[in-house]
């Protein structure tokens, strides 16, 4: 379960970043998770809860923002947003010429630290 590896270097990122800043805990940490970064959020949070221990963030709280499979069609233009983890053709009018832009980041947007 690759969960476990983004966990642990999620917590190293944070960590360095409080400790270089100064303080010696971490509260919460809010995460952006794409629906299409294809990571299972429940096992991120299981999994962080455990690499947690022993580490500054003992006490944080991950919190997580899900952001919905976003792009459009190529064809007619339509925008799209999507609570699939893949979309393969456009939902307006079925052309398989679609750029997806949004779903697939994680991305860390701010932590409280103590
Ligand atoms: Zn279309």
């Amino acid at each position: 379960m690759h969960e476990a590896s983004i966990a642990i270097s999620l917590l190293e990122t944070v960590s360095e970043q409080c400790l270089r800043e100064g303080y010696s805990s971490i509260e919460s940490v809010r995460l952006r998770l794409g629906k299409a970064a294809g990571i299972m959020p429940d096992a991120l949070l299981f999994v962080f809860d455990i690499v947690k221990k022993d580490t500054i963030a003992c006490e944080a709280e991950l919190i997580i923002d899900f952001i919905f499979l976003g792009g459009h069609c190529l064809d007619c233009n339509a925008r799209f947003e999507s609570e699939e983890r893949y979309i393969f053709a456009c939902p307006v009018c079925d052309s398989r010429s679609i750029k997806i832009t949004q779903g697939d980041e994680m991305q860390i947007v701010d932590m409280e630290v103590d």
